[in-house]
């Protein structure tokens, strides 16, 4: 008899959209600035200024990425801080011409919507879009929340956990003609696909590290020439005022090398990712009482969000751990509970379906043999789960 090899024990990392490893390009841009190179960049003499210039490349990388000029970029601790710094920064700014309306949407990110929350707490008021069964926004449905005193809208470009890209460039004119900031929280979409922040009208853009192979705790939010967003954060006078705190010298040196090669690699690394993501659906596209959350159309390449009857999520992935496959679940344990996914159940499932979801999230690392892998894994573990259900009898 011949053996499968390619069923034998393996490690495979599919939690892309949760964070990925660090590039050998990042890692080595970032090592001169952690040992030799110590240097402070607000410091005058050589040592300094070759920091200040480390900070310099990195902030031109950024912008070229992205369509944006070096004076656009500013630096944070990652997407949740740019999230924040643009979102509060935006209200601010609109409380002072009398605007207290903000426009998100209820497939946002954390660091969004309870940054609108928080707000709510202040006296600004916030529309919560709803997105329709496919996880899409539509620019129609932007046009309706907006009021005269609208002074943000706030769309993520891809949602992380079931990949659906939203129609950015349109809400984006849609702004821009009604004078109203927009912001879009990229974090996911960047490397992914191709994003022109002056073509698609955005006003401002986070951008999170290593959601693209730069270290964890580095990221940018891009900001619009014009846009004189208010200092957040007060000390020093870095990142040209509006951030203070001395600059994250070597993280920043990696994330600009990292955000140059995932825009770079889109073309070539897209097609193949997209082709794991097709495969694996295609060996599992059988398993019964299995649906896909989310379209498959306008979709990150290499997102999977799956939801199986009679299965809670978290027995699935751990399940899965055992077999050295990473993927995460629906639900999140907030305060020892298992509470489903917001955006599950703002796409219509239901609390019990949005449990029994996973999460698959490929990248240009995974290989054939690992999609096979985890098609196969994923369909020996739902059976079994599933007979140690009493309760589950498939409809
Ligand atoms: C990961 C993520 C964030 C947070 O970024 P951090 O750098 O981890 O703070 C924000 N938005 C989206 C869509 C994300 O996926």
């Amino acid at each position: 008899m011949v053996r499968d090899k390619s069923m034998e024990m393996r490690f495979v990392y599919a939690d892309n959209a949760a964070t990925t490893r660090i590039s050998d390009a990042a890692f080595n841009a970032m090592l001169p600035y952690l040992k030799e190179k110590f240097g402070n960049a607000s410091s005058v003499y050589g040592l300094g200024r070759e920091s200040k210039n480390a900070l310099l490349l990195a902030r031109e990388k950024a912008a070229k990425a992205i369509g944006a000029n070096v004076h656009e970029i500013l630096f944070t601790s990652g997407g949740t801080e740019a999230d924040n710094l643009a979102i509060r920064g935006c209200a601010l700014l609109g409380e002072k011409l009398g605007k207290k309306h903000i426009v998100t949407s209820a497939i946002e990110h954390s660091a969004v919507l309870d940054s609108c929350r928080a707000l709510e707490k202040e006296g600004f008021e916030v529309t919560v879009v709803h997105v329709n069964p496919e996880g899409f926004i539509s620019a129609d449905a932007i046009c309706k929340a907006i009021k005269p005193d609208t002074l943000l809208v706030s769309i993520m470009t891809a949602n992380n956990e079931i990949g659906t890209i939203q129609p950015i460039a349109e809400i984006g004119k849609l702004c821009r003609e009604s004078g109203i900031l927009f912001h879009t929280d990229a974090v996911q979409a960047v490397g992914n696909m191709k994003i022109d922040v002056k073509e698609m009208n955005i006003d401002l853009m986070s951008v999170s590290g290593h959601k693209i192979h730069a270290p964890k705790g580095v990221g940018c939010l891009y900001c619009r020439k014009g846009i004189e967003l208010p200092k957040l954060i007060h000390g020093g006078h870095q990142e040209r005022n509006k951030r203070a705190g001395t600059e994250n010298v070597a993280f920043i040196a990696a994330f600009g090398q990292a955000i140059e090669e995932a825009v770079l690699g889109i073309e070539k690394n897209s097609p193949y990712i997209k082709s794991l993501r097709d495969r694996l659906y295609d060996k599992i596209s059988d398993i019964p009482d299995m649906n896909v959350n989310g379209s498959m159309e306008n979709r990150l390449p290499g997102n999977l969000n799956l939801s199986f009857g009679g299965i809670e999520g978290e027995s699935l992935i751990l399940s899965l751990d055992m077999h050295g496959i990473c993927v995460s679940s629906g639900a999140a344990c907030a305060s020892g509970s298992l509470e489903a996914s917001h955006v599950l159940r703002a796409i219509g499932l239901d609390d019990e379906r949005a449990r029994g979801s996973v999460r698959i999230t490929l990248n240009e690392e995974n290989s054939f043999d690992d999609v096979d892998y985890i098609a196969f894994k994923l369909r020996e573990t739902v059976e079994r789960l599933r007979k140690l259900n009493p309760n589950w009898n498939f409809r």
